[in-house]
């Protein structure tokens, strides 16, 4: 029978990976208590392998790859209910978007790498719109994940709702909103963002 005990030392434990990730999000990872709270009012819990308190105490115990290598961090929906409800101030939401940030950097597109294509086409409509346009967010993603017909036939009820936009006018300060992406690539490049 496979053991699947975890060992606990200072050699298992990885302090270097919990504090980028500290300093990524801001929120400690080390001062969670295991209480529960987040996972228990989580709405993405049911599709997530590892519960958010049980993404913190995997990176407690120096089992990061696991954690990065998974797919719940993908399917958080940064909706901050975790960080909101934990008694300890642990903003997980935050460790969350900073685990994102590590998985991509470490792996490029991993296996939720849907997921990952729609944040990047997500972020692209930002930089080029200035806001959501999400005619082109559904079709470019069907067809760059190679899914073509996928929820073809929602569209047209989301039209007549008045929910999806044919056509969409650019934000008129995108100018500015492309300035600001400009900075942080500039910032990153001499090493000063993350
Ligand atoms: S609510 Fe806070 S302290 Fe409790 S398990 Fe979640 S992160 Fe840890
Ligand atoms: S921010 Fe993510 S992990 Fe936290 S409750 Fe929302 S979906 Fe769950």
């Amino acid at each position: 029978m496979k053991n699947n005990k975890m060992l606990l030392s200072r050699e298992t434990m990885n302090l270097d990976f919990v504090r980028k990730v500290e300093n990524l999000s801001g929120s400690s990872v080390r001062r969670c208590f295991q209480c529960g709270k987040c996972s228990a009012g989580c709405p993405m819990r049911s599709f997530m392998e590892h519960p958010p308190n049980r993404i913190v105490r995997l990176l407690q115990l120096g089992q990061y790859e696991r954690v990065l290598a998974g797919r719940s961090i993908w399917y958080c929906a940064s909706c901050e209910t975790c960080s909101t409800r934990c008694p300890n101030k642990v903003d997980l939401a935050a460790i969350m978007d900073a685990l994102r940030k590590c998985a991509w950097d470490a792996q490029g597109p991993s296996k939720e790498s849907r997921v990952q294509l729609a944040n990047r086409l997500f972020i692209e409509n930002i930089r080029t719109y200035g806001r959501q346009y999400e005619m082109r967010l559904a079709a470019v993603f069907n067809v760059k994940s190679g899914q073509l017909l996928k929820d073809l036939m929602l569209g047209p009820k989301l039209i007549t709702r008045g929910k999806l936009k044919m056509f969409h006018r650019k934000n008129d300060n995108v100018a500015e909103i492309d300035q600001i992406f400009a900075r942080i690539e500039a910032m990153r490049r001499k090493g000063e963002a993350e």
